[in-house]
């Protein structure tokens, strides 16, 4: 069985303990891939220094976090931007708005996801949108490009099943992680209607635990957890929905198999 972690932050300190071994686990689990989300200028170090380690399995992606959008927004595209000389990235994530933390920077945060998606449209990759209380903002965003052949994944997806129709009729896939997992968390019953064709796997490690590790830190090996939820919930086999999902995940981001 073969599986792709769409997202993890691996690269930060909550891994510095034993990174090397949370990569080992989650190979020995059949995650052959783990896709890198950037987070700010802070993060890009640890990021890339983590990408070189495990070359072909920790793949990065850049970008600006909605939550990272403060006054120095313009230095901090500039410097990521710059980033794109020396480094191949197979996204532009994460971004997006997140209006659940901090509305004081909502106008700088629709520009720096504009900005990006612009980026992304340039060097033809995907996009990863982080968003959070904010799903009206983000496809007025999105809307823009209509017609561009945008594609990207809404990261950690808890919209409602007309949200998820939406982002997948604007050529999104859905990112489904340890949420799905949760009790009441009523993904169970999206994701019935959706089917696998437009779902991916993720696990926004070190957040976002599945069960049973809810509230503990989550680490890649976490998504054959994903997976076996999924196969429940859709009543495939585990092999198959991997294969589904993997299928997926390769052509979004435009993997080697
Ligand atoms: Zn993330």
């Amino acid at each position: 069985m073969k599986l792709i972690d769409t997202h993890t932050h691996i690269y930060l300190p909550e891994f510095d303990a034993d990174r090397d071994e949370a990569v080992s686990r989650a190979l020995d689990n059949g995650i052959v891939r783990l896709l890198l989300p950037n987070i700010d200028t802070q993060s890009v170090g640890p990021m890339l220094s983590a990408a070189r380690r495990f070359p072909g399995v920790c793949i990065p992606m850049i970008g600006l976090h909605p939550t990272s959008v403060k006054e120095d927004y313009r230095d901090q595209l500039q410097s990521l931007e710059t980033l794109w000389s020396e480094n191949n990235f197979i996204a532009v994530g994460e971004i997006g708005i997140d209006l659940y933390w901090d509305k004081t920077f909502i106008k700088e945060q629709i520009y720096c996801l504009r900005r990006q998606i612009l980026f992304a449209l340039e060097r033809n990759v995907p996009v990863v949108i982080h968003s959070r209380d904010s799903f009206p903002e983000v496809f007025a965003v999105l809307d823009e490009f209509k017609g561009k052949g945008l594609k990207g994944v809404m990261h950690a997806f808890t919209g409602t099943l007309e949200d998820a129709r939406r982002a997948i009729g604007m050529g999104f896939m859905l990112g489904i992680g340890g949420i799905v997992t949760f009790k009441n968390s009523g993904l169970d019953k999206i994701v019935q209607e959706l089917g696998p064709g437009n779902l991916i796997m993720e696990t926004d490690s070190p957040y976002l635990a599945p069960v049973p590790h809810r509230g503990k830190r989550n680490e890649s090996a976490y998504i054959r957890l994903i997976n076996k939820k999924l196969a429940e919930i859709l009543g495939t086999g585990e092999e198959e929905m991997a294969r589904i999902t993997f299928d997926n995940s390769i052509r979004l981001f435009n993997l080697e198999q």
